[in-house]
């Protein structure tokens, strides 16, 4: 049986009470499949700024490197958002990437049959949306240098460096196709090499890989034709592999057909520790008030046993306990529905923590 530590960065707003959920439901997997989680918790974010006046204390840096996985809430809101860009709550999210070298960053998108109607989308064309967006995470323009400002008399221009080299995109490459073969075997590649050298690098470097893995699919797509496709008909998508722009733009645009923000977990992948969070942010208009859905943090949790402890059947049962309350038609305000059991934050959470120990 296991035995892993876990780093809990609550963060701010909804951040620890959607992370004390995520607790519940691990501590239940822990007692149905005798595995041991200790969790540690440290500040991030304001919280951390608030304390520390570091949006980053190196101690909090230190449990997440000496941790098996860490769990994160979210970070920012109104009351830091003046303060200068180094010192404000989300460069501490950057300072994680970085130090934990987490090149890949996984978000699945899947619209359950139940919550289809949710979706903004009509239901013919979101039903059966089951994809994850691999977007590369350390790399590509948001890094490249030379980068800034430049005046000359009344012209000012600004320049940024999209770069990457072939190990870069290998190894994001191999996560995706490694991915695939435990889902539905097929890997679209997004970029736009009708026009970038650095996409025909991509291109070029992602179909050397899928020699290795020949059992997958592969295909190319560009980013416009993509982002529309996505809207069209994003069922035809398994695995969508994409460099760290156009996978930004991407999961936010996939991100709308499931309905709720509230209901989209992530993991982030590369070094030794991973860090799993959901998509949202802190919220801070229904912080504290009991409203937030916890559910994308208690399925960041669940991708943390799958990926980082390879527990792929208690992962599945947390999936499965998700299922039967929605099923039992409770819902938080977020995706509530006619002839639906409107709950709270803490009681989905003790919802799913039950199921998952009495099914
Ligand atoms: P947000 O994701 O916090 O909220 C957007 C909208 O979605 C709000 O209406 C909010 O009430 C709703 N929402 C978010 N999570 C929900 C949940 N679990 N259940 C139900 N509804 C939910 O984005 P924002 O308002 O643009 O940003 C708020 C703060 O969060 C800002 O300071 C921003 O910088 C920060 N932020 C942090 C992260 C992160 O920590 N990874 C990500 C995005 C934004």
């Amino acid at each position: 049986m296991g035995n892993f530590q876990i780093a809990l960065l609550p963060g701010d707003g909804v951040g620890p009470e959607v992370v004390r959920q995520a607790v519940k439901v691990l501590e239940a997997v822990g007692r149905r499949f005798g595995h041991t989680f200790r969790f540690r918790e440290a500040p991030v974010g304001g919280a951390a700024l608030e304390q520390t006046d570091n949006p980053l204390p190196p101690e909090t840096l230190r449990l997440c490197q000496s941790s098996d996985a860490v769990l994160l809430g979210a970070v920012g809101g109104p009351k830091w958002d003046d303060l200068p860009s180094g010192r404000r709550p989300e460069k501490a999210l950057l300072g994680l990437r970085k130090e934990l070298r987490l090149f890949a960053n996984l978000r699945p998108a899947r619209v359950r049959p139940l919550l289809v109607d949710v979706s903004p989308l009509k239901r013919p064309y979101v039903e059966s949306v089951d994809l994850v967006v691999v977007r590369e995470l350390t790399g590509g323009i948001y890094f490249g240098t030379p980068r800034g400002w430049h005046q000359e008399g009344a012209l000012r221009s600004a320049f940024n460096t999209l770069v990457y080299n072939n190990l870069e995109v290998e190894r994001i490459a191999r996560k995706a196709f490694e991915l695939a073969r435990l889902r539905r075997k097929k890997v679209t590649s997004v970029d736009k090499a009708n026009i970038l050298e650095c996409s025909q690098l991509w291109r070029k470097v992602v179909t050397e890989v899928s020699r290795d893995y020949q059992d997958v699919t592969l295909n190319h797509i560009y980013i416009d034709n993509c982002v529309m496709q996505l809207m069209a008909r994003p069922s035809q998508f398994d695995v969508i592999l994409a460099d760290n722009m156009f996978g930004d733009i991407l999961s936010d645009a996939a991100a709308i057909l499931t309905g709720s923000i509230g209901m989209l977990p992530s993991a982030s992948l590369g070094g030794k520790v991973g860090l799993y969070e959901p998509v949202h942010g802190s919220a801070p208009d229904i912080a504290g008030q009991d409203l937030a859905n916890p559910i994308a943090t208690i399925e960041s949790a669940s991708l943390m046993l799958a990926h980082s402890f390879g527990l792929h059947r208690e992962a599945a049962a947390v999936e499965t306990a998700v299922d039967v309350i929605l099923g039992s038609n409770y819902r938080t305000m977020d995706i509530l529905q006619e002839g639906c059991t409107r709950v709270g934050t803490a009681e989905m959470g003790d919802l799913i923590a039950r199921k998952m120990e009495t099914s």
